[in-house]
């Protein structure tokens, strides 16, 4: 567990995620989940979100400053995590970005499948932030035909990415490792396929199973885009980033600045914009692109009548009128696509009712 870097923080938190893959017999994880959310949220005034399965954990969390040395004493003393203690990834902008403390047991990564802890060993290549920039433009200047590819959602890839990376336009992990499997048959078993994420845990499991499957040379950035705008922001700012935009985050911030290029599009005005917002009505929560000008024009909602209406309720009204969800994943995945001329969002649970 590192230090944080910058030390710098706004309200006292230090936000970081971490990941760690190993066996944990499935008759512990309910103790384990209990000491973690009881001793982490009470003891240490963590906040975040952490999943746990017999594969290993995965972690998202803001904690408090005095806290950060408390935390690791904890990992240290812990039978579960004795000599496996995980490598924090501290974030680039640090605060509190999360309400409470959530911990699940559930799979880290929503593969669609349960990981086999076998084929997870088989471990793509991790190059560190100034090795991948070093040798990724190497190798596109070289051949560009290099395939480097973003294995995040397409909603990430809007607002920020690497310079000639390609995100498969799917909604799930297993329909991108199936387009991700055919943009390598055609190459030799060899040539090199560059891929990153988030944090690094996607392109691990991608990476395992493309090595599974026979592809030897599976290279990924160790730490994923958090860890690269945190060399980026370290380093002398005369040299420019190949990753442009902002990186985006699951937590209250909904993204952090690695560059001030701003590549998106407002979903509903269309003009220069790369703020996610989710909308007001809690019930629709859409998360999607919203301008200045539109929040203000939507009442910060995605624009439908019932959005508007619900946004102005109290609590006590919104709970006499209970609303069930009204987008599906693919929907959620997609907000550029259920955005009308007008800028008005229009789910098929609203129009059938109306
Ligand atoms: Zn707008
Ligand atoms: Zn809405």
């Amino acid at each position: 567990m590192d230090r944080p870097y910058p030390a710098l923080t706004e309200d006292g938190y230090y936000t970081a995620s971490f990941y760690s893959f190993f066996d944990i017999p499935g008759a512990e994880l309910p103790e384990l989940r209990r000491s973690i959310q009881d001793e982490w949220s009470q003891d240490l005034a963590v906040v975040g979100r952490i999943y746990i399965c017999e594969q290993g954990i995965n972690a998202q969390l803001s904690i408090p400053e005095e806290n950060t040395e408390r935390l690791r004493a904890w990992l240290e003393k812990s039978s579960t995590f004795v000599g496996r203690i995980p490598r924090f990834n501290w974030a680039i902008e640090h605060r509190r970005a999360f309400k409470a403390l959530h911990v699940r047991v559930r799979p880290l990564v929503a593969s669609g499948d349960p990981l086999d802890m076998q084929m997870l060993s088989r471990e793509p290549e991790y190059l560190q932030p100034a090795e991948w920039e070093q040798e990724l433009q190497e190798a596109q200047a070289r051949d560009p035909d290099t395939l480097l590819v973003d294995m995040r959602n397409n909603y990430e890839f809007r607002i920020g990415r690497f310079q000639n990376s390609v995100c498969p336009d799917v909604d799930t992990f297993r329909e991108e490792m199936a387009v991700v499997r055919n943009m390598c048959k055609d190459r030799p078993k060899d040539k090199p396929i560059y891929m990153y994420c988030t944090g690094g845990i996607r392109c691990s499991v991608a990476g395992a199973i493309l090595k599974s499957e026979g592809y030897a040379n599976v290279k990924t950035l160790q730490g994923g885009v958090i860890a690269y705008g945190r060399h980026v922001r370290e380093r002398d700012q005369e040299q420019p980033s190949i990753f442009r935009g902002k990186n985006f985050t699951f937590d209250k911030r909904l993204g952090e600045e690695v560059t001030s290029d701003v590549l998106a599009k407002c979903d509903q005005c269309g003009g220069p914009c790369d703020a996610f917002t989710n909308c007001a009505n809690t019930s629709c929560n859409l998360l999607f692109i919203q301008c200045a000008a539109c929040a203000a024009k939507h009442h910060r909602t995605c624009g439908n009548a019932v959005c508007i209406q619900r946004a102005q309720m109290s609590h006590g009204e919104l709970i006499k009128n209970r609303m069930g969800p009204i987008w599906n994943y693919h929907m959620r995945v997609r907000p550029e696509k259920v955005f009308g001329k007008d800028g008005i969002a229009r789910p098929e649970a609203l129009a059938a009712k109306n």
